[in-house]
């Protein structure tokens, strides 16, 4: 179901909804994962690539703000065509169908979310891996089943959990995989890569300060101004937040084991899958990421979510231009150098 929520009115400096829509804000942070703490803004939201999509414009031209809201709407539409792991036209889709027989023409955008995602991949030692797209037979592209396999179902597929084996012909515009049955999943970096362009169209419509958040990825940008977004971040086990991170432009990217879940005899089985081991990886409850590249940082979240907090941050301190906070499972918090912001 589609559904638009549109709170509009003057922009001027008395928004008087902006309180409550602080308020209501709040409220939702147990399926947010961050609070927008901005006041004075208007709220576009609507229901696209399995989850809220939320644009907050704070600056532009306040008669382009519909338009650009639409622009926005309508490119995370055509993008979420591309990249889904539930549309048969897609291309993620005609890749894992010739698996093993030959490559297929892709998109532009495809190149490039897939260049990322290697090179995520690459640098995480496997941690981000696509090729865990074979897995979603057994839990469902992003974990929904409900069910847990027996060990042995997810064995044999195991040696198809191989991002080495996913050929990308930069050129030419053409992917595939080398072994037949693999498959590839790009649930884990696409959204960042949409959440931006997103925030291009809006930009491009005279837009001039916005945030645009859908699930666990948010890009805030500005553009004559240099005053930064606080950017409430979600506690992981608690309705309340963890604290907050200072953001001018950028992406932050949350990978957390609280999104999708189910418990099963005590157990928690949640969408961020070990590669090594095929099952939900353990050792981690959340991961929040500040990043200048959002496909990058998207993908680096769930990386840093697999490695744990030890490596997971190794790594983040190694990268030029990524921060975050990692909540390891007995609930410790690990900041990085470079994070501006506050831990309550
Ligand atoms: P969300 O999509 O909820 O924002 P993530 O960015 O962490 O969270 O992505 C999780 C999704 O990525 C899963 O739903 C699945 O499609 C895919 N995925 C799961 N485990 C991995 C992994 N180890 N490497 C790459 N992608 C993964
Ligand atoms: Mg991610």
């Amino acid at each position: 179901m589609e559904f638009t929520l549109k709170n509009k009115g003057s922009l001027s400096p008395a928004v008087k909804y902006g309180i409550v829509a602080a308020a209501v804000l709040v409220l939702l942070a147990a399926s947010y994962l961050f609070v927008n703490k901005e006041k004075e803004s208007v709220t576009y939201t609507r229901t696209l690539m399995g989850t809220v999509v939320q644009l907050t414009i704070m600056d532009g031209e306040p008669a382009k703000f519909d338009e650009a809201a639409e622009a926005a709407f309508s490119e995370i539409s055509r993008l979420e065509r591309i990249f889904s792991s539930y549309k048969n036209d897609s291309d993620v889709a005609r890749i894992n169908s010739a698996a093993g027989t030959a490559l297929v023409d892709v998109q532009p955008e495809t190149v490039e979310v897939m260049r990322k995602a290697l090179y995520a991949a690459a640098i995480s030692g496997g941690a981000f891996n696509p090729a865990v797209g074979v897995l979603g037979k057994v839990w469902g592209p992003s974990g929904e089943k409900g069910v847990v396999p027996p060990v042995s179902e997810i064995k044999k597929l195991l040696p198809l959990v191989d991002y080495r084996a996913i050929i990308l012909e930069e050129h030419d515009r053409k992917a595939g995989l080398e072994k037949e049955g693999m498959a590839i999943n790009l649930g884990g970096v696409a959204k960042g890569y949409i959440v931006s362009k997103a925030a291009a169209a809006m930009e491009k419509s005279g837009v001039t300060r916005a945030i645009i958040h859908a699930g666990g990825d948010m890009t805030v940008f500005q553009k004559d101004t240099k005053k930064p977004f606080t950017i409430g971040i979600q506690h992981p086990r608690e309705k309340k937040l963890l604290g907050e991170a200072f953001v001018y432009n950028g992406a932050i990217a949350t990978s957390g084991d609280y999104e999708r879940f189910f418990i099963k005899d005590g157990v928690r089985y949640h969408h961020i899958l070990d590669p090594k081991t095929g099952f939900p990886s353990r050792g981690t409850q959340g991961v929040t990421l500040i990043a200048k590249d959002p496909t990058v940082g998207d993908a680096l979240s769930t990386a840093v979510f697999v490695l744990g907090p030890e490596k997971g941050m190794a790594l983040i301190e190694k990268l030029d231009g990524v921060e975050g906070v990692i909540v390891g499972e007995d609930g410790s918090v690990r900041v990085s150098s470079g994070f501006e912001g506050k831990i309550y």
